[in-house]
Parts: structure tokens; sequence; C-alpha cells
């Protein structure tokens, strides 16, 4: 269920252990977060979103409106809970042993794109450095901290290096006078995010597998051997049944027994003209926006706001993008932002997925991965399919178990 990047990978995966697949989703593919976010495939910065600053952040943006980190003030009574749940965990211990519950499934996220490459998946995946720019070098400590935390828990071979502002105007020349200092991390990856999901979703149909869109799952039960869904009104029976549907997976997990509530972070994006190609991604951390490069210009994203998946794109969202990041990149045209977007990060409160089996027989789930989904879905994809197929879960996905 869900044809996101998760439940993609899970179904291509699985046709690779010898399943005959069906995919249903209640719009298309890439209709949840899987389409306009900006396409990183970094490794190196795959951490738990609970951490301290995150709470401080928090906070303080609950008294502004403007703020890259957003609670809406209507859905407080709703997501009460989860964020008492979500600020406990922001503790530096819980984020160090976050970090290390990352490791086995991160480790295995750029060969798992090999795979999907070396077996035709169309989709254009690029190496690059990323570059994370500041406005002083003080300012660089906390993600200097969490790339060296993130690597040596992961034994990653992560190079990055210091650039002084004549070195960041050479590597990013759209970057104005603001920035003076800047990280380069090398050996990360990027992707148009659409262009991808819809390759993989094209392999998966030559493959023999079937994509239903349009259709809604709105009930499962399981008897041994037949989970039975309900999908649009009518009964569906299969072996194994697989829920990936993104920030909507709570309301069928929760029935096979997963307590850990996935609730939507809803990311913005949209892109801009540039007057020169920009050449890799940007990080830009004090705007917590990132940038990406899209032929004729960049696409540009930030924005954590916590509010139900399916409300309308609320366009001050954008703007508030805009403002942050202007003063950045001043060269750019940021009179017209096109192809706006706003897609659901599926956030846990521990900042950790949920990916595995589940109280009810054959029915699994794998979902939750906040801001690192389209890093991890392949990862997720490959060590699901094989936990369906041997019936124990490889060592990697243990701090994922979904009933934790
Ligand atoms: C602005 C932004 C930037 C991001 N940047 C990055 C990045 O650079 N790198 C990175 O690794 N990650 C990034 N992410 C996170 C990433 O996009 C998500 O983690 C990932 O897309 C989640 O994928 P998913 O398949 O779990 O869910 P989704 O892509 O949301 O897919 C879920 C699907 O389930 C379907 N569905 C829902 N309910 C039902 C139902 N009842 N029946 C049938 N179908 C259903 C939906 O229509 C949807 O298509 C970003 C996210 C945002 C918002």
């Amino acid at each position: 269920m869900g044809a996101g990047i998760v439940g993609l990978c899970v179904a291509w995966f699985l046709q690779d252990e010898g399943f005959r697949v069906t995919v249903y989703d209640r719009r298309g593919v890439a209709a949840g977060a899987s389409a306009g976010n900006a396409g990183w495939i970094s490794p190196a910065m795959v951490a738990p979103l609970p951490e301290p600053s995150v709470l401080r952040y928090g906070l303080v943006s609950l008294l502004r409106p403007a703020s890259p980190l957003r609670i809406a003030p209507a859905a407080l009574p709703a997501t009460w809970r989860f964020l008492t749940a979500f600020a406990a965990h922001c503790t530096r211990r819980q984020w160090l042993a976050g970090v290390a519950g990352y490791a086995g499934l991160n480790s295995l996220a750029l060969s798992s794109y090999q795979a999907l490459a070396e077996a035709g998946v169309a989709g254009r995946i690029e190496n690059a450095a990323m570059v994370a720019a500041f406005d002083r070098p003080q300012q660089a400590g906390p993600l200097r901290h969490e790339l060296q935390s993130v690597a040596a828990a992961g034994s990653l071979d992560c190079t990055v290096d210091e650039l002084t502002a004549a070195d960041l105007r050479k590597e990013q020349p759209l970057l104005g006078s603001r920035a003076s200092y800047g990280l380069r991390i090398h050996g990360q990856k990027f992707l148009q995010p659409l262009d991808f999901v819809q390759s993989l979703a094209a392999s998966v149909r030559s493959r023999g597998g079937e994509i239903v869109t349009g259709e809604r799952v709105s009930a499962l039960n399981s008897r041994t051997g037949v989970v039975r869904l309900d999908v649009s009104g009518r009964g569906e029976n299969f072996d194994v049944c697989v829920l990936a549907n993104g920030a909507w997976i709570s309301e069928l997990a929760r029935s096979a027994g997963v307590r850990v509530p996935v609730l939507a972070g809803r990311g913005y994006s949209f892109t801009v003209k540039t007057p020169e190609p920009l050449p890799r991604p940007l990080y830009l951390p004090a705007a917590r926006v990132a940038c990406t490069p899209v032929p004729g210009g960049m696409r540009v994203a930030g924005t954590m706001e916590f509010r139900p998946a399916d409300d309308p794109l609320d366009q001050r969202r954008i703007r508030a993008i805009v403002r942050s990041a202007q003063p950045y990149l001043p060269g750019v045209d940021w009179s017209a932002p096109a192809d706006a977007w706003v897609g659901p990060r599926p956030v846990t409160a521990d900042g950790l997925p949920i990916i595995g089996g589940t109280r009810a027989d054959g029915l699994f789930v794998a979902g939750g991965h906040g801001m690192w989904g389209m890093t991890l879905g392949p990862a997720t994809g490959r060590l699901l399919a094989r936990c369906i197929v041997t019936g124990r879960p490889d060592a990697a996905l243990a701090p994922f178990d979904p009933l934790r």
C-alpha cells in the first residue's frame, strides 16, 4: 500500500525475491511526500529529527508564524501527546542512540540504490559533494558534530572540507556575501525525486507488477495465510501486505498493534530560475533550506509544519522560505516561485522509522522515515523483503521494530 519511494522499493525488492506484487495508491505514483522533496541521497546526514536544538527551535516557533518549524495552533490539541513524546526524545543521549540505531540501515543506502541502477531502474542519480553555507564559522559546530557522529556510528567514509568565503564563492557562485564559511561533504548523491519514483514504478510494472492508482485501502484483516484488504469497497486477498502509506500509515497500522504514531511534518518546495546553474546541492542551515539543481534553476525546499497531511498548501509558507533564503542568494530571481508543492514527511516521535512485522499475521509496515525516506527507501525495501522471505528481521532493522 502506497506508491511513494518506500512502497515502490518494497515492491521492487519483493519482486527480486520472487513475489508477484500489486501496489495500491489512493491517488497516484508519488502523490505524497516523494515528489517535490529535495532529492538528497545523503547518508552522511541521516540522524533522528528530535535533538536539543530542535526543541528550542520548536518552542520559539510557536510565537513566530514565519519560522521554518511550525506547529499550527489549530493542530495543537490533536498533536499534543505526540509533541510531548517528541520533546522527551530531544536529548543528546537519545539522539546519539538514534544515530547508532540508523547506522546499519544507513550503511546500505548507497549500495541499495546501486542495486536498482544495475537492474535497469532508469532514474538518473548524480554524484555530488553537498555544500553547507554559514554566516559565521561558529554556526557550523552543530552540523560538524552531527556529521562526525553519523560517520563514526556507521563507519561511513565521509570527508568534510572547510571552505573559506573565497572557496565558497568558487564552489557556489550564486552565494552572496552573507555566507562567509562553509562545509563541503563529499560522497553524497542527489536525484530528481518525481522522475526517479516514476522510473521505479515503470520498473515494477515491467517486471510484471501491477500498480493500481485511485484506489484507497480502507480496512484490512488477516487470518492465517490470508490478508484481506478492503479496496474502494471490494475485498482483495493477498499472502502478505505491507503498509507503506507514509504520513497516513497510523490509521491502519494501529489495528495491527502498531502504537508508534506517525504524524505529518509537512515540507514545502518550489523552483526558481537562476542566472547560472547551481553546480551542486546547497544547504543553508540557518534558514533550514535545501537547494537542489534542476534544469534551468533550482528547487528550494524547507519548513516542517505539523498539520494534517491533506490540508491545502499554505502560500505563506512559500513566502517564508523565500524570505529566509533570499539574503543568501541575492542574484536569484525570487519574484516568481513556480511548481509550489507541499508534501507530508512521515514523522515519528523518536525520529526512527517503523519497519517490520506487526501483531497481524502477514501484515508488515514500512514507513516513518521523516526527513530521510528518499535516502533510506531502497535499503528499507531490500531488508524488509528479505525479512518477509526468511521470517527473520536483519539485525539492522532491530531499532525500527514497529511494536516498540
Ligand atoms: C520538503 C521535503 C524535502 C525532503 N527532502 C528529502 C531529501 O532530500 N532526502 C531524503 O532522503 N528525504 C527527503 N524528504 C523526506 C522524504 O520525502 C520522505 O521521507 C519520503 O518521501 C516518504 O516516503 P513514503 O513512501 O514513506 O511516503 P509517501 O511518499 O508519502 O507515499 C505514501 C503514499 O501512500 C498513499 N496512500 C495514503 N493512504 C492510502 C490508502 N489508505 N490507500 C492507498 N494509498 C494510500 C499516498 O497517496 C502516497 O502516495 C523530504 C521531504 C520533504 C517534505
